[in-house]
């Protein structure tokens, strides 16, 4: 994979040195050295941080402690795979599995996800699936599933359910989809497997003894890759990415079915034509093997699509209404900005969205067309597209953003604030809009006011972990160093490491002049979080003081 993280900007080279300034904040953040590269989007829209912020970070110690993390995040406190209590009665998949302890492995997994860093962190193209997941899980769910949604950096075409309504799809299916409705399909079909409880049946399917092995299994690959070999990373990224799991829960023929069907009409109940998720099935079946990576299309391998399923997913669509829809502006612009970052270089994408001439473009060609042109750090070019893509239409975020980012490039201040500014009004607690404004606040030394907005945000709609992290970075730089520990220890939870998050609390407490109210809380998290920890968690506590064990963690 293309190592690259940020795209050329004046200030690259200094924000290392912005961070060194934080003193206290050294060991939040990985130096360069130690951080990997990501791709721009990982690092949110348009890149402000400098590599050591948006790099997925080292951490080895981390990873050792995962096994025994997610020990504890799988079941209940303490308890082994041999002390599940099962209960007499319930439907088989209660029997088996509870839904929190589906949630709770749920977690576990996606903590782990997490950590390999192929989680799509551009924060347009997370809003649009989980915009577009939300919709269509709202008609297949009386309201006891919750979902999440999220892109995994990978070009194979592939999407799948994990426990606990986690549902991922790879930028490579995002691009081979042909339209909104084959996406919806893919959608569709994952959120009925949370639905119908078939991870729960398949596990039970399995013996719940493979509950363990398979918990057992990711910790120790996770472990393997920390060990830095590329086929070990490789294998640890697989087996996170849930293609493991996937092959541990083989879902039988007749769950498929009935994913199929039930997807089908939350499709149409959501607005899309219910014939998008036959369409998507007959792109799969003509998959060529063209390139190596495309060999086995993972969806395929899970997913067998033969001409008797096509037949039937068409025939269920038959019993709804035929239905005219066409794309939503935000999913040509997500799939924009996939493609632009697919290539190996910016040139390569300039050239891909330069192939037809711009007055015969479509407003999601040109859009495309500025994205690249911003990677390659043509900022006047996509200023100019920009404008003109407002112009045609006021009301879609990415071109204000988009505009905002490239006056700030162009070193003009005030006009790039006054467009957050103005965007902000129009679409109040946005989140790629409020992350893009905050990150530039940061980057323009007004931490205060970054602070402000995205605590608004963060109250009123969850954040994933990134996004908590930059608030950290926000309430670091405005000086506010027991709530940047708070945030970061939040950070910790999120992404699995429980030790983690209590040290960042313990050290909070040490800071002077903290307020009664914030030792409170503070302590009150610490017992929240030593509930779920298991004996082995509580006894590497113990053997490392507070102080000394962030620096060697984390730095
Ligand atoms: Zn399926």
């Amino acid at each position: 994979m293309q190592k690259r993280c940020s795209i050329p900007s004046r200030r690259s080279t200094s924000d290392a040195e912005e961070l060194q300034s934080v003193s206290f904040f050294n060991d939040l953040w990985p130096n360069k050295a130690q951080s990997a590269g990501a791709k721009r989007y990982h690092c949110g829209n348009g890149n402000r941080l400098s590599e050591s912020d948006c790099g997925m970070r080292d951490g080895s110690i981390k990873k050792l402690t995962l096994t025994a993390a997610l020990a504890a995040l799988v079941f209940t406190s303490g308890a082994g795979a041999d002390d599940i209590q099962l209960p007499d009665m319930g439907s088989p998949a209660d029997a088996v599995l509870s839904k929190s302890d589906e949630n709770r492995f749920g977690r576990a997994i996606m903590a782990q996800i997490r950590q390999t860093g192929q989680v799509v962190e551009d924060p347009l193209i997370t809003e649009y699936i989980n915009e577009i997941g939300h919709r269509i899980g709202a008609h297949a769910n009386d309201g006891s599933h919750k979902f999440e949604f999220f892109v995994v950096d990978d070009v194979r075409i592939n999407a799948f359910a994990l426990p606990g309504g986690y549902i991922g799809v790879h930028t490579g299916l995002l691009e081979a989809t042909r339209n909104e409705d084959e996406l919806a399909g893919v959608l569709g079909h994952e959120i009925a497997h949370v639905t119908q409880r078939h991870i729960a049946r398949a596990i039970h399917a399995n013996q719940r003894q493979s509950i363990l092995s398979t918990a057992l299994m990711l910790g120790a690959m996770v472990v393997a890759a920390a060990g830095g070999s590329s086929d070990a990373v490789r294998a640890g990224i697989a087996v996170a990415q849930g293609t493991a799991i996937q092959s541990q829960i083989n879902f039988t023929r007749s769950n498929e079915y009935e994913a199929d069907r039930i997807g089908i009409g939350a499709l149409n109940d959501a607005g899309y034509d219910p014939h998008g998720m036959a369409s998507f099935f007959e792109v799969m079946s003509r998959q060529q093997p063209a390139t190596p990576e495309l060999r086995a299309p993972e969806f395929l391998r899970t997913h067998p699509v033969t001409t008797a399923r096509i037949a039937e997913a068409h025939n269920r669509a038959q019993e709804y209404p035929r239905r005219q829809s066409s794309d939503s502006t935000n999913y040509g612009i997500a799939r924009a900005r996939i493609i632009v970052e697919r290539f190996d270089t910016a040139a390569e994408a300039i050239a891909y969205f330069e192939t037809r001439d711009y007055e015969k473009q479509t407003d999601i060609d040109r859009y495309g067309r500025a994205v690249a042109y911003q990677r390659a750090g043509r900022h006047v070019d996509a200023n100019r597209i920009f404008d003109e893509l407002i112009d045609a239409d006021q009301k879609v975020i990415a071109y204000h953003i988009g505009l905002a980012e490239t006056q700030l490039e162009l070193e003009q201040y005030a006009a790039g604030k006054e467009t957050f500014d103005r965007a902000v009004e129009l679409f109040p607690r946005n989140v790629p809009l409020i992350i893009t404004y905050g990150e530039f606040l940061i980057r323009l030394g007004e931490p205060d006011k970054a602070h402000a907005l995205l605590l608004d945000l963060m109250n009123n709609v969850a954040p994933t972990p990134e996004q908590v992290r930059l608030i950290a970075r926000a309430a670091s730089e405005s000086g506010d160093a027991a709530e940047a520990y708070y945030y970061m220890s939040e950070y910790e939870l999120m992404t699995g490491d429980l030790i983690n998050g209590i040290r960042y609390l313990q050290r909070a407490l040490t800071l002077p002049g903290l307020q009664e109210i914030q030792k409170i809380r503070f302590e009150a998290r610490i017992d929240f979080i030593r509930e779920y920890m298991t004996e082995e968690q509580l006894r590497q506590m113990q053997r490392t003081r507070p102080g000394q064990s962030l620096a060697g963690n984390v730095g």
